[in-house]
């Protein structure tokens, strides 16, 4: 079928195009409305309808195929790096959630309550997720690189009933402990969760607090046999909440739903990526990530297809362990970000070419602009269509992609393409807020009411999302997503990076308010300013420029040395390793306007060698001159 005349009905008659969509998946009560769009810009999908994510992403296929392999959770975190695998079936994976649902419901916890996952990439994470949709438990999962001070906040944000968390994660071998982490975060948060469910892996030794945690191990033997049937959930009941950082060192808690990004995913995996029951789909994001929400965990599940959870990095053993695991479980479908793929370039193209990846049929990437090197190497190796999308944690899907699934439409090297179903995009020049014409760059936007899947409202602040993403303009409401973009004559989008202080590290999004936060609460720091630099490996890395408060550390190499140091181990220990500058630089002046804000795009500019362009609402120039001094120091 023709894209272009799919797209347009999706756009010009939604309630058409998304009721038959639904149709894709189970409900117990179908929708007496398909859209109710009477308070823009809340979208209520679906409306009257009651399903549950758990019964489609398992229970409805215990019966088709309740023997073929559900999940298949690998580790190369092991002592000497050789992978250890476990498999599960339908029939078995709903055995297992069913024990983690009665876990759940001992402890007190049942439709409604809010369960906070902070957990290593194990099976049991899976778990956790599927164990809470069945029961109608929210849940907010919380990346595993995170430390106390991040994990605190969205503590206090979400107010968990429960936390699931582990004794340890692993990286690159080494033990990386969570429970020492998750205590000083409690400490540190001022709501406290009744309970503390742990999965002792045996990696390394955990004090428990008598009356609050309590042993996975212990009680999953007591359930063992627990049959817990699933609730029944209005569409608009809240699936899940994933904080996301922003403008503001404060994270928002993104709000998704249950009907709307059930039958999101599944029109997904059928157009977008092309699954189909029986098959193996290898995403290798995490768990923490939306990417991992949506394509490790529900998405597959959802589409029939057998899912792979990885834990352990792409070059451990060796370079060729993902093509080893395609090769072995006859991947058909593989999700991955352009950073993964530039590192594994730098290592010899035989360790791909020594398996048989004749069953991979695409790969995508996402999270991240994709260069032209890097798309074409990998295209080269691997012989199939490399599939970028781009889309963000509020969208849950992808925004711009191709579907493959509707027509093969060719891709445009350095596009992620053009927009997915329900997608009403429009570019906006940044100061009129009037629309850009063909190669004009501008703000790209979404013009409510947004499909279904993302979004409904920011966790507890409905006013807070309307003040953040549908308040840029004034002449119209219109959905930000604080990207730069530009569409070419023929409708393809290229995304030119955000427009506002959100940095972007090997597919992670960093706010750098929140590292800034965290950097000036060292006691030598009068000042800082935290950009994003171009990396060739990373796309983009932090470099932080600090005014220290003792004027004499920035005169003296070591004293600066020292400073960096601490100021990493400070990052690290509060928000974790993933946030770390790459470099922290020394300054007495940092550039700033005469009103005192702080000037970070002309920083950038100068970090990576650019014209910083206008420099007349600078209140000392001079300032500029520190920083390129800075970098050359
Ligand atoms: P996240 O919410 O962590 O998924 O990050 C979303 C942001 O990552 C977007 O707003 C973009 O800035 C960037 N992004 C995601 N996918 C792509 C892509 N395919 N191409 C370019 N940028 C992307």
């Amino acid at each position: 079928m023709d894209y272009n005349e799919f797209y347009k009905q999706s756009i010009d008659d939604p309630e058409t195009f998304w009721g038959t969509q639904a149709k894709r998946i189970e409900w117990r009560t179908p929708h007496s409305r398909v859209l109710d769009y009477s308070k823009p810009p809340f979208s209520k999908w679906f409306v009257g309808g009651e399903t549950n994510l758990c019964h489609n992403a398992i229970d409805r296929w215990v019966d088709k195929q309740g023997d073929q392999t559900a999940l298949i959770a690998i580790s190369t975190e092991t002592p000497d790096a050789a992978p250890v695998e476990k498999t599960w079936s339908f029939r078995e994976l709903q055995r297992e959630v069913e024990r983690t649902a009665a876990i759940m419901q001992s402890l007190g916890v049942g439709k409604g309550d809010m369960v906070l996952i902070y957990m290593p990439m194990i099976a049991e994470a899976t778990f956790a997720m599927l164990a809470c949709a069945r029961i109608g438990a929210i849940h907010s999962v919380v990346f595993g690189g995170f430390a106390a001070h991040s994990l605190a906040t969205r503590i206090d944000d979400a107010k968990p009933k429960l936390i699931v968390s582990a004794d340890a994660g692993s990286r690159v071998g080494k033990v990386v402990p969570y429970k020492p982490l998750l205590d000083e975060a409690i400490r540190l948060a001022s709501h406290k969760p009744a309970h503390v469910l742990l999965v002792d892996r045996h990696l390394s030794a955990m004090e428990r607090v008598a009356g609050r945690d309590v042993d996975y191990a212990e009680l999953r033997q007591k359930f063992m046999d627990a049959k817990v049937p699933v609730t029944w959930l209005p569409s608009d009941h809240i699936s899940y909440i994933l904080y996301t950082s922003g403008t503001t060192g404060k994270p928002k808690g993104v709000q998704r739903d249950v009907g709307g990004y059930t039958v999101a995913l599944a029109t997904s995996m059928d157009y977008i990526f092309c699954g189909k029951p029986g098959e193996t789909y290898f995403c290798t994001s995490d768990i923490g990530w939306v990417v991992g929400h949506s394509y490790i965990v529900y998405g597959p599940l959802i589409a029939g297809m057998a899912t792979i959870l990885y834990e352990g990095v792409p070059v451990r053993p060796d370079a060729s362990i993902w093509w080893q695991i395609v090769e072995k479980h006859k991947v058909s479908r593989m999700f991955s970000a352009p950073t993964a793929v530039r590192v594994l370039k730098k290592h010899p193209s035989e360790l791909m070419r020594k398996h048989d990846l004749s069953s991979l049929k695409a790969l995508y990437l996402a999270g991240e602009p994709l260069d032209e090197p890097t798309s074409d190497w990998i295209a080269g190796e691997l012989g199939v269509p490399i599939i970028d999308n781009y889309w963000q944690t509020e969208t849950g899907w992808p925004v711009l992609s191709i579907a493959k699934g509707v027509q093969d439409k060719p891709t445009r090297l350095g596009s992620p393409g053009v927009p997915m179903p329900g997608y009403k995009m429009k570019l906006l020049n940044e100061s009129t807020g009037e629309l850009c014409g063909d190669n004009e760059k501008g703000v790209l936007v979404i013009e409510g009411p947004l499909p279904p899947g993302c979004m409904q409202t920011v966790y507890g602040d409905d006013q807070r999302f309307v003040n953040t993403y549908w308040s840029n303009f004034s002449n119209e409401q219109v959905y930000s997503t604080f990207d730069w973009g530009i569409r070419d004559n023929d409708g393809y989008y290229f995304i030119l990076g955000r427009t506002d202080d959100v940095i972007n590290v090997a597919g992670h999004r960093l706010g750098t308010r929140e590292i800034e936060e965290s950097i000036s609460s060292h006691p030598n720091v009068s000042e800082v300013a935290v950009v994003g630099v171009e990396d060739k490996l990373k796309g983009q890395v932090a470099v932080a420029f600090v005014v220290p408060k003792q004027a004499e550390t920035a005169a003296d190499p070591k004293a600066r040395l020292a400073l960096e140091a601490e100021v990493w181990g400070l990052v690290d220990k509060q928000l974790g390793a993933v946030a770390r500058p790459a470099r922290v630089h020394c300054v007495n002046l940092l550039p700033k306007t005469r009103s005192g804000k702080l000037l970070r795009r002309l920083i950038q500019a100068i970090c990576e060698g650019r014209d910083p362009g206008d420099t007349t609402t600078i209140e000392d120039p001079t300032s500029l001159d520190q920083i390129r001094n800075a970098l050359k120091g």
